[in-house]
């Protein structure tokens, strides 16, 4: 049988959830207050097909990666670590965060999740999520990957959607 279409598989489970506290900033000098979302997460995975397999992914290793990166930022503080009015510090068991300079919370450092963006959007985090699946993917071994399409959903009927195409890296 020919195969020349193209495959894509998606997960989307009542699972792929994190309910976390965060706040962004906008243009200027403003600072939303802290205040929670129960995010979902839907993931698209297009690429060759397992040649010994016939699929392009292990659903049930999608699934349980999917869900330890969920695990990995549920039910934290969101912190944007590259966002440049946000001055976020350890001290100790604590992590202080200040806003242009002015103390503004303080949280038990276990209670956070530290993240390597600019500002905790959906969209950034949806891309943020789509590195850390691409690591894991790398690690599993999974060459035929091509692309991941990540959506991340805020609210009810509110998303954004971060699509990479892989081996594009220098
Ligand atoms: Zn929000």
């Amino acid at each position: 049988m020919q195969h020349r279409g193209e495959f894509r598989v998606s997960v989307a489970k009542d699972y792929l959830v994190f309910a976390s506290a965060h706040f962004i900033t906008f243009a200027g000098h403003r600072c939303e207050t802290l205040h929670g979302h129960n995010y979902r997460v839907r993931v698209v995975v297009e690429g060759a097909l397992d040649p010994e397999s016939w699929y392009v992914f292990d659903f049930v290793a999608l699934k349980r990666i999917m869900r330890t990166l969920c695990d990995e930022i549920d039910h934290k503080v969101l912190l944007a670590l590259e966002n440049p009015h946000l001055q976020i510090a350890e001290q100790g068991e604590a992590v202080t965060v200040a806003y242009d300079g002015k103390p503004r919370y303080v949280f038990p450092k276990r209670d956070c999740a530290l993240l390597p963006v600019p500002n905790t959007t959906v969209e950034m985090l949806a891309e943020y999520l789509t590195g850390r699946l691409q690591s894991v993917l790398a690690n599993e071994g999974a060459k035929g990957a091509t692309t991941i399409e990540m959506e991340g959903e805020e609210n009810f009927g509110q998303s954004a959607t971060y699509r990479l195409k892989l081996g594009s890296d220098p």
